[in-house]
């Protein structure tokens, strides 16, 4: 392993909505571009790296249900989104050389893997970016959730959390002036003050398996190969040993 990285293994988390950039919908080409050349960057530094890429740029079961849609065909509907996120990434970084698989948590053979937790292992273990789409394949949960449980099933060292601001803060630093940002935080703190990081079971998750989860800025160029050698800013959520 590299010794200067801090986490060899990784799950990164990357919302359906840093995807659009500054479009109201949908895909935007240069975000994918910028987000995939970080990926591949890290990737080159030898991180065994694995991507869950949110839908909420497409389609969430929330907003369905908003207008009067069954809450679970909503949240197939916002499953299926996260798949065409997760080809239009795996697109990109095979265009730049890195080898990916995607794998489903709902079955489609013809477009990509169905998951397979060993397989998956074999992928990162040789080296292939593995995106996971479809979420946890289950209705009424979040891909942070999905986020969480692969990390925990791939024993990843840290779970990366991409967001547009460098950390947690405890308020919406891009409305509140003076919002207090967190360097360090216990998954007690973040799930009691109800701080909007990740939801509740994922966080939960994170911590029964002892997962530390990394909050930083995916829009700051560099910052994710900072993030892996324990460098830059972002704020960590773990247990104090
Ligand atoms: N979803 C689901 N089960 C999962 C993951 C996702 O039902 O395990 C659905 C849910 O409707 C959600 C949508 O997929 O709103 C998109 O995922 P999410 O909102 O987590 O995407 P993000 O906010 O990260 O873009």
């Amino acid at each position: 392993m590299p010794a200067d990285l801090k986490y060899r293994r990784v799950l990164l988390k990357i919302s359906g909505e840093a995807l659009m950039g500054e479009r109201d919908y949908g895909l935007d080409r240069a975000m994918i571009e910028r987000i995939a050349g970080e990926i591949a960057a890290v990737h080159d530094l030898g991180v065994e790296l694995c991507l869950v890429i949110g839908g909420g740029n497409i389609f969430r079961g929330l907003s369905g249900a908003a207008v009067g849609m069954e809450r679970a065909s909503g949240d197939y509907m916002g499953m299926l989104a996260t798949v065409i996120n997760a080809l239009a990434m795996q697109n990109e970084l095979e265009r730049r050389g890195t080898t990916t698989r995607v794998q489903s948590a709902i079955s489609m053979q013809a477009v990509c893997e169905p998951y397979i937790r060993r397989r998956a292992l074999r992928h990162l273990e040789k080296g292939r970016v593995v995106i996971f789409a479809a979420g946890t394949g289950n209705p009424f949960f979040t891909t942070d959730t999905a986020a969480a449980l692969r990390a925990s099933e791939m024993g990843c060292d840290a779970l990366l959390k991409a967001t547009k601001v460098d950390g947690v803060y405890d308020a919406d630093p891009h409305r509140v002036t003076n919002a207090r940002r967190f360097d360090r935080l216990s998954y007690h703190e973040v799930l009691t003050r109800d701080l909007q990081v990740m939801d509740a079971s994922a966080v939960s998750l994170a911590r029964e398996n002892r997962i530390p989860i990394l909050v930083f800025s995916i829009f700051e160029p560099g910052e994710l190969a900072q993030v892996v050698r324990g460098q830059g800013r972002y704020t960590i959520i773990e247990d104090t040993p």
